[in-house]
């Protein structure tokens, strides 16, 4: 059978301890996913431990339930010990495998591919536009193709994103070949799993929310990751809508105020603005304790670089009359060219594995059910 490779030992060790420990004390067993999905184990074995760690929401409640947490000498830490070891899994499933560097110091690599992919849109907007193109108004149809050529804008994101949205699949596929339960999943299970996929109700912590700074429990966090994960899908609706326009009904951007794709995307980009804001701004009051502090940069970044691309979004969309809209337009593409790049090689991962995570639960409680 596959098993995850120890990548860190010394996480895996510890996690395998910690839930030894919990399986022992089962008082966290209603909060959330993870404790009845560990009760199926006597023992943990790293694809066991790797499955509890994906299902794991980072919520903290158990942290501050905890009697044995620090300073206790059994020192249980489940939140920071279980996103070591999702970071472990990241990397052992990412496709191309090279790229599995890519998650050490992650936060720097998404700081240095932004500023590279930004910089890199700028100096060939200044080097091949004509003079003047820049700091003209241009309105109406084919106003965005006058400053980027329609053909070099479809062609970089097209292969960008496809080949992103190949290695998430690769990368998803090599995690539940691993991860996922080998019996045939019902329906029903799938349904549940997207359902708390969808939800959060991992995050809910049995309708009090989770904790953030202290043992108060709250579901800021919860809405401000429905907001930003919502807003993401819109942005990505209104990116396809737009394609499906310009492709295929040869209707080029920009579009009305009150068209689909303007629609989706203000909707999609208010609320990524207001959810990455406000999740970076929690990062910074939250309590440490309960946090693996070597990936704080990766989660920022990511945060940062949606923030950023939604703001120029918005911004684009604002002022798309003016003459700034020639470098607002370069800068908006620069910022989407290196979240597409980045999209497999950073903290957007968890989602895709965090469902499936959802989804092999939600099975293993459908066959106890039904045993
Ligand atoms: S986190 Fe602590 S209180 Fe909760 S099950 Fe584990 S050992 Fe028990
Ligand atoms: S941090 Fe929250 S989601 Fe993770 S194991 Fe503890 S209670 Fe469950």
């Amino acid at each position: 059978m596959l098993e995850i490779k120890a990548v860190s030992t010394e996480t895996m060790a510890e996690s395998q301890r910690i839930m030894e420990i919990c399986n022992a004390c089962r008082y966290c067993e209603g909060l959330c996913a993870v404790f009845p999905a560990m009760t199926l184990h006597r023992e943990f074995s790293s694809t066991d431990l790797g499955h509890l760690a994906n299902l794991c929401h980072n919520c903290k409640g158990c942290y501050y339930a905890c009697q044995y947490a620090p300073p206790h000498p059994f020192g249980v830490n489940v939140p920071a010990t279980f996103a070591l070891l999702r970071d472990e899994t990241y990397r052992d499933h990412v496709w191309p495998r090279p790229l599995a560097q890519a998650f050490e110091r992650n936060g720097t690599i998404v700081g240095i591919v932004t500023a590279v992919g930004f910089t890199t849109v700028l100096f060939l907007l200044g080097l091949l536009s004509a003079p003047g193109t820049l700091s003209h108004a241009w309105i109406g149809p084919d106003a965005f193709y006058r400053v980027i050529p329609w053909a070099a804008m479809a062609i970089t994101a097209s292969v960008t994103l496809l080949f992103s949205l190949l290695a998430l699949f690769i990368g998803g596929r090599s995690y539940w070949l691993v991860s996922g339960t080998k019996r045939r999943v019902p329906l029903r299970a799938i349904r549940a799993g997207l359902h708390d996929a969808a939800t959060l109700t991992n995050l809910g912590g049995g309708g009090y929310g989770c904790n953030e700074s202290d043992a108060a429990f709250s579901m800021t966090r919860r809405y401000l990751h429905h907001a930003m994960a919502y807003g993401f899908l819109l942005c990505f609706a209104a990116t396809t809508t737009a394609s499906f326009y310009a492709y295929a009904l040869h209707w080029p951007a920009p579009y009305p105020w009150f068209s689909l794709p303007v629609l989706l995307g203000s909707l999609g980009g208010v609320g990524l603005i207001i959810g990455t804001f406000g999740l970076m701004a929690l990062k910074f009051t939250a309590d440490r304790a309960p946090a693996a502090r070597v990936l704080a940069g990766s989660d920022f970044a990511l945060l940062a670089l949606l923030f950023l691309s939604a703001a120029s979004g918005i911004l684009l969309l604002l002022l798309r009359n003016s003459a700034a809209m020639g470098i607002l337009l370069g800068v908006h593409l620069g910022f989407i060219l290196s979240l597409f790049i980045l999209l497999p090689y950073s903290k957007f991962v968890h989602g895709i594995y965090r469902t499936l995570a959802l989804i092999r639960a939600a099975a293993d409680r459908d066959m106890r059910k039904t045993n």
